[in-house]
């Protein structure tokens, strides 16, 4: 739980630096994605008119493997342009976790790559690209099917 009191924000700003265990985003790990290291967290919490203002970065680390290629990819994500207003109403302490948590989420891949430009797994062949140049000639409709309908038009 990432969490402040407000009688002690009511004096002064209040810095929050620590890390959650991976747990707290709360993604299931599978062999396509797993956060494979705790959420770190380094804000700042101000009082301001009518509420708080909570900024700083959350950020943390993925592995998985690449949507195109299936090659082992380890990530780190963050998010550095956390600015959340809160109203405080008249808890003692404010429970951030759940807004921190969406915060993050939003740098989530859809899809983890190795690199933007990964050129996958060729559809023929199924060699890597990146790595190895073969001689198919790229379609992704199965060779054999096609050239059957050629010999059946001669
Ligand atoms: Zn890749
Ligand atoms: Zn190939």
């Amino acid at each position: 739980m990432i969490r402040f009191s407000v009688a002690r924000l009511e004096k002064e700003p209040i810095e929050l630096v620590g890390e959650e265990p991976a747990e707290f985003l709360e993604i299931e790990p599978s062999e396509l994605l797993t956060v494979s290291a705790p959420v770190h967290y380094d804000l700042v919490v101000k009082a301001v008119s009518g509420g708080a203002l909570v900024e700083g970065e959350i950020g943390t680390e993925l592995t998985g493997v690449c949507g195109r290629c299936l090659t082992p990819v380890t990530r780190e994500i963050a998010n550095d342009r956390i600015c959340l207003f809160l109203e405080l109403g008249d808890a003692d302490e404010i429970d951030i976790s759940e807004e921190l948590r969406s915060e993050l989420l939003l740098e989530l891949p859809m899809t983890l790559l190795c690199s933007e430009e990964c050129r996958g797994l060729c559809p023929e062949c199924g060699c890597n690209r990146n790595t190895t140049r073969c001689n198919c000639k790229g379609t992704s409709a199965g060779p054999s099917c096609w050239d059957a309908l050629d010999n059946l038009k001669l």
